[in-house]
């Protein structure tokens, strides 16, 4: 087990000098996942632990030991790509024995390591077996089989369930998330997809554009969003933002009503300047400037719907623009200051048209500045 840190690291692709600038530290025998739109940088991340690809400038550690530069071979890591690349002519077992072979153990050694390894994954009776008469989901075993055998310090998998078909990949996240529990290996684990990224993880990477946004654990990533992004990258659907002005405790949404924050303010902005001084730079600045553009941030599952204006509380009034039956609940769609926002309800009482009244709790609400920073 290592713990791994990038640190100031940025990569230049030839003439192309992206904007991409990346500091992350895994701990020892952790789950990361890092999490992301398509072109982030997830995968270059992960190419650059590997040692597939060397840092522009920046340094990368195993624990105090500093890696760039090194060969992928001097790292001692294992990698599972989406795509698995078995040998077809070589039987499951060869292929899970294969990098000891090049690594020159002994046949018997290796019997042992593969027997080993294949029970951990429920497929000793497949060994016989050639790639080709294998599922997908065998085969994605027999490729984790083979990253693991050797043993190695850092496991590192980029999409490794994408091929999979849903129900499938639902199996092998509980069975990865099992595995990397005994195995305690510093896994590193790349995807775009939320769930699995919040299902298996100690903690979330999320990227944007080259740079990491915010690193957390899971709940506490959907519970306190630090930037803007952040809040409409997670859910689903993610939180709504509403653009509005604030002045002092209240936030004015134009025609579609004013929020009266009072007190929610006040008690948030104290929590974030004492917990989380370092990480929420705005915080001094808007504890003085109470004025100015903001978002104020709600999720669909905290927005509840009335066909009349409530007699009291915070009130945004829109229209229903579409209503989808979700089973498990309703989505509705209304249209606010031309700004579409979902609500997650769980009983049809409006229909298209229908002018209504959406209500919160104040303690919901999130408020982000102008620069998409979280202030409350
Ligand atoms: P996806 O989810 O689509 O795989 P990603 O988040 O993994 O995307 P990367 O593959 O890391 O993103 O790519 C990040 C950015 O760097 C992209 O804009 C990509 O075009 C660029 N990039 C990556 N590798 C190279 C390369 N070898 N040469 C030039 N540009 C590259």
């Amino acid at each position: 087990m290592v713990a791994i840190t990038l640190e100031n690291v940025s990569k230049y692709f030839g003439e192309t000098v992206a904007n991409y600038q990346v500091n992350l530290q895994v701990t020892d025998g952790e789950f990361l996942v890092i999490l992301g739109p398509s072109g982030c940088g997830k995968t270059t991340a992960l190419r650059l632990i590997a040692g597939l690809e060397q840092p522009s400038e920046g340094a990368i550690y195993f624990d105090d030991d500093r890696v760039d530069g090194r060969s992928p071979s001097a790292r001692n890591i294992a990698m599972v790509f989406q795509n698995y690349a078995l040998y077809p002519h070589m039987t499951v077992a060869e292929n899970i024995g294969y990098p000891l072979k090049v690594r020159g153990f002994s046949p018997d050694e290796r019997d042992e390591k593969v027997e080993d390894v294949t029970s951990l994954l429920h497929i000793e009776d497949q060994v016989e077996k050639k790639p080709g008469a294998l599922s997908g989901g065998q085969r994605q075993r027999v490729a984790l089989a083979r990253a693991i055998v050797r043993e190695p310090t850092v496991f590192l998998l980029d999409e490794p369930l994408s091929n999979l078909d849903a129900k499938l990949r639902q199996e092998m996240r509980s069975e990865l998330k099992r595995l990397q529990n005994e195995l305690e290996i510093t896994t590193v684990y790349v995807t775009h997809n939320q769930e699995e990224a919040m299902s298996m993880s100690d903690r979330v990477a999320v990227m944007n554009q080259g740079t990491v946004q915010q690193v957390a654990p899971p709940q506490e990533l959907y519970d306190r969003p630090r930037t803007a992004w952040v809040a409409q990258f997670i859910g689903s659907p993610p939180m709504n933002l509403f653009q509005g002005t604030r002045r002092n405790g209240s936030i004015d949404l134009g025609e579609a009503g004013t929020v009266d924050l009072s007190g929610v303010l006040e008690a948030k902005e104290a929590v974030v300047e004492t917990s989380e001084r370092d990480d929420v730079q705005s915080t001094a600045l808007l504890a003085s400037d109470t004025q100015g553009t903001v978002s104020l941030g709600i999720r669909p599952e905290n927005l509840t719907l009335a066909s009349t204006p409530p007699p009291s509380g915070n009130v945004i009034e829109g229209r229903v623009d579409t209503v989808e039956p979700m089973g498990e609940y309703i989505l509705v769609n209304v249209s606010v200051n031309d700004q579409i926002v979902n609500a997650k309800v769980s009983d049809r009482t409006v229909s298209r048209g229908d002018r209504v009244y959406l209500t919160f709790d104040t303690n919901d609400a999130y408020v982000y500045d102008t620069n998409g920073d979280l202030v409350a």
